[in-house]
C-alpha cells in the first residue's frame, strides 16, 4: 500500500518534471526560433536587395539609353546607324547585359547588340508597355541547344519624341545566372519564384526552375506552425535542412516572391539543452525534496512510536490503577462485610450466652425454688413460734425468732438478687471484678443443686478480694457451668466432692474446679458446641455450656482448659487477667 503510493508519487513527480522540462523546451524553442527568424529576416532582406539591386541596374540602363541622343536621332530618321550600334554594343559589353536593342514605335528592330535581336513581338510584354510610355518588365526561360536553360529578365523603357510621345523603346535583357555565381557559400537556402510558382533564382542549384504548389517539382515538404512561424519538414532532402524555418518576402518590382529556409537544428539544440538542464535541475530538486521528506517521515515515525509507547504506558498505568481501585473497593467491601459478620457473630454469641444462662437457670430452678421455699417455711414457723412466745411473755425467745426471720429474709433477698442479676442480659463493658464475690454468687445459685445431689463443696475463699478483668455476670455463668457440670458428672460416683481453688500468682489469676467423677470421656471434643454426653432432651444436655464458657473466657483475655486428674476425676482451670493489666485483644 505504502509502496504503491510511493511509486505513484515518484511517477507523478517524474511526470511533473517532464511537464516542466517540456514547458521549458517549448518556451526555449520559440525563443530560439524567434532569434533565428530575426536573423533570417535580415538575411532575406539582404538577398532580396541584392537580387533586385542587380536586376534594376538593367532597368535603369534601359531608362538611361532611352535618352541617348544617338538612339533618339535614329528613330527620328536623322541618326547614324553605325553610331547607334556602337552605343548599344558598348553598353551591353560594359554592363554584362545579354542584349541591348532599340525598336521603333511599331516594334520593329532598329539596332541590336546581338545578331539575333527582335526577341519580343510589339504587342508582347515588356514592349507593349514601353511603347505605351511606361516601363515594362518580363522574364522568360529559354533552353539552349546544349540543354542549359537561361533565365532572362527583360526591361523596356520608352523613347520619347519631341512632342512627348513614345517613338520607340530600348530593351535590355539580362541573365540571372550571373547573380548566382558569387553568392556566399554558407548562406541559408534562398529562392525567388514568380507568380506561377516557378523558381527563377536560388543559391541552391537543385531548386532552380522547380515549381512550387500542387504537383510541382519543388522538393516535398510538410508544413507545420510554431506560433506565427512556419516550419518546413524535409527529412529526405540531402542538401536542405530536415527542419527549416520558412520566411517569405514580396518583391513587387520584379514580380517575384523571395523564400528563405533556415535550419532550426541550432534552435532545437538550444531548446533541448535548456529543457534537459531544467529537467536535471528538477530531478535534483526532487531528490533533495524526497530525501528531506524521507527524513521528515523517519522523524515523524520515531515520534509516533514514542507517542504510541507513552500511550501504551499510560494505558497500562490506567489499567493498573483501575485494577488497584477495584481491589481496594473489594477489600473495603470485604472489611465491611467482615465487620457486619463480626457484629452478627457477636449478636449470635450474646444470644447464645443468654440462652446458656437461661438453660443453667432452668436446670437449677427446682433447686432454687426449694432453696427459697425452705427459708420461707422456716420464716413461717419462726413467726408462728414467735407469736406463741409473745403470748407466753417469753420476749427473749420471740426476739431471737425475729432475728432468725430477718436473717432468712436477707438470705432469700440475696438469692433473688443474684438470680435477677444472672438472668439480666449483660452488655456492660469489661471492668475490674472481684473473683471471690463472683464465685460466692455462683455458688449461691448452685448450692441447692449440690445439696440435692449430695455433693460436698471444698471451697475456702481467700481473705481479701482477687480482682480480675471481666464481666461479673458472665464470669458467674462460667463458674456456675463448671460447678454444675462437675455435679452432673458425679451423679453415679460414690464419692461426690467438688474442690474450688483460686490462686493469684504473678501475672495470672487461676481458678480450678476439680471433681471426683469419672473424668472426661473425650477431652478434645468437649469444647465443641452441641457436644454432650448427657441424655438428649433431658433438662441437662444442650452441649453449649463449655463452648459458651470458652468464648467468654477468651473474650476477657483468658483461657480455659479441662483435663483428667491423675488422682481421678476431671479438673477445669480458668486463667484470667488480673485487674490493672490491659486485656490483650
Ligand atoms: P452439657 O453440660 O450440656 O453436656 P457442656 O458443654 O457443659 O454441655 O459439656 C459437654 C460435655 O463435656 C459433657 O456432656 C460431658 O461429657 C463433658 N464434661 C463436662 N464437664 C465434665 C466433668 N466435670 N467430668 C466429666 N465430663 C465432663
Amino acid at each position: 500500500m505504502n509502496h504503491a503510493r510511493q511509486i505513484l508519487g515518484i511517477a507523478a513527480f517524474v511526470l511533473l518534471v517532464a511537464g516542466f522540462a517540456g514547458g521549458v523546451w517549448w518556451f526555449a524553442n520559440r525563443n530560439a526560433l524567434e532569434q533565428i527568424a530575426g536573423k533570417g529576416r535580415a538575411d532575406l532582406a539582404l538577398a532580396a536587395d541584392r537580387v533586385s539591386g542587380q536586376m534594376l541596374r538593367y532597368r535603369e540602363l534601359a531608362v538611361v539609353l532611352a535618352r541617348h541622343p544617338d538612339l533618339a536621332a535614329i528613330l527620328s530618321g536623322a541618326g547614324d546607324v553605325a553610331a547607334a550600334r556602337a552605343v548599344v554594343l558598348g553598353f551591353a559589353d560594359m554592363t554584362g547585359a545579354l542584349t541591348v536593342e532599340l525598336v521603333d514605335a511599331r516594334g520593329r528592330l532598329v539596332v541590336a547588340s546581338t545578331p539575333e535581336g527582335g526577341v519580343y513581338a510589339p504587342g508582347e510584354l515588356p514592349l507593349s508597355r514601353a511603347l505605351n510610355g511606361a516601363l515594362g518588365t518580363r522574364h522568360r526561360v529559354e533552353t539552349d541547344a546544349d540543354g542549359t536553360s537561361q533565365r532572362i529578365f527583360a526591361f523596356a523603357a520608352p523613347v520619347f519624341g519631341p512632342e512627348g510621345k513614345p517613338i520607340g523603346a530600348v530593351l535590355v535583357e539580362a541573365d540571372v545566372r550571373r547573380l548566382e555565381e558569387n553568392w556566399p557559400g554558407n548562406a541559408p537556402a534562398v529562392f525567388f519564384y514568380d507568380a506561377g510558382g516557378r523558381v527563377l533564382i536560388s543559391n541552391r542549384s537543385d531548386l532552380v526552375l522547380a515549381r512550387l504548389g500542387e504537383g510541382g517539382s519543388f522538393p516535398d515538404h510538410r508544413v507545420s506552425r510554431v506560433g506565427e512561424h512556419e516550419i518546413w519538414h524535409m527529412p529526405q532532402e540531402p542538401y536542405l535542412p530536415d527542419r527549416a524555418l520558412y520566411l517569405e518576402r514580396d518583391m513587387p518590382v520584379l514580380g517575384l516572391r523571395a523564400g528563405l529556409m533556415l535550419d532550426t537544428a541550432s534552435a532545437s539544440r538550444i531548446a533541448v539543452t535548456q529543457a534537459a538542464l531544467a529537467g536535471a535541475l528538477g530531478m535534483v530538486f526532487g531528490v533533495l525534496l524526497f530525501l528531506a521528506a524521507q527524513r521528515q517521515r523517519a522523524l515523524a515515525g520515531r515520534l509516533m512510536i514514542e507517542e504510541a509507547m507513552t500511550a501504551e504506558l499510560e494505558r497500562r498505568v490506567a489499567a493498573r490503577t483501575r485494577d488497584l481501585s477495584r481491589v481496594n473497593a473489594d477489600l473495603r467491601r470485604e472489611v465491611t462485610e467482615r465487620k457486619e459478620a463480626e457484629l452478627a457473630l457477636k449478636r449470635a454469641q450474646a444470644e447464645l450466652v443468654q440462652a446458656g444462662k437461661l438453660t443453667a437457670l432452668g436446670e437449677m430452678s427446682a433447686g432454687i425454688s426449694h432453696e427459697l421455699n425452705q427459708p420461707l417455711m422456716a420464716i413461717r414457723s419462726y413467726a408462728e413460734n414467735g407469736e406463741m412466745f409473745m403470748e407466753r411473755g417469753n420476749e427473749a425467745q420471740a426476739r431471737e425468732n425475729l432475728t432468725r426471720i430477718s436473717e432468712l429474709a436477707r438470705r432469700m433477698g440475696r438469692i433473688i438478687r443474684n438470680l435477677r442479676a444472672f438472668a439480666r442480659q449483660e452488655n456492660e463493658p469489661i471492668s475490674d471484678v472481684d473473683m471471690v464475690q463472683v464465685i460466692e454468687a455462683a455458688l449461691d445459685l448452685a448450692r441447692p443443686k449440690l445439696k440435692s445431689g449430695g455433693v460436698t463443696l471444698d471451697w475456702v475463699p481467700p481473705t481479701g478480694p482477687v480482682m480480675v478483668r471481666g464481666g461479673e455476670v458472665r464470669l458467674q455463668q462460667v463458674v456456675m457451668n463448671l460447678v454444675s457440670n462437675a455435679a452432673d458428672a458425679m451423679v453415679d460416683s460414690d464419692r461426690r466432692e467438688i474442690s474450688i481453688t483460686l490462686d493469684h500468682t504473678g501475672s495470672h489469676v487461676s481458678l480450678s474446679v476439680r471433681d471426683t467423677g469419672p473424668g472426661i470421656a473425650e477431652p478434645e471434643r468437649m469444647f465443641d458446641p452441641f457436644y454432650s454426653t448427657k441424655a438428649v432432651g433431658a433438662a441437662e444436655g444442650m452441649g453449649l455450656g463449655l463452648s459458651i464458657s470458652y468464648g467468654l473466657v477468651q473474650s476477657f483475655g483468658g483461657a480455659i482448659r479441662g483435663a483428667n486428674h491423675p488422682g481421678g476425676g476431671a479438673v477445669f482451670t480458668v486463667e484470667l487477667v488480673p485487674a490493672g493489666q490491659e486485656v490483650a485483644a
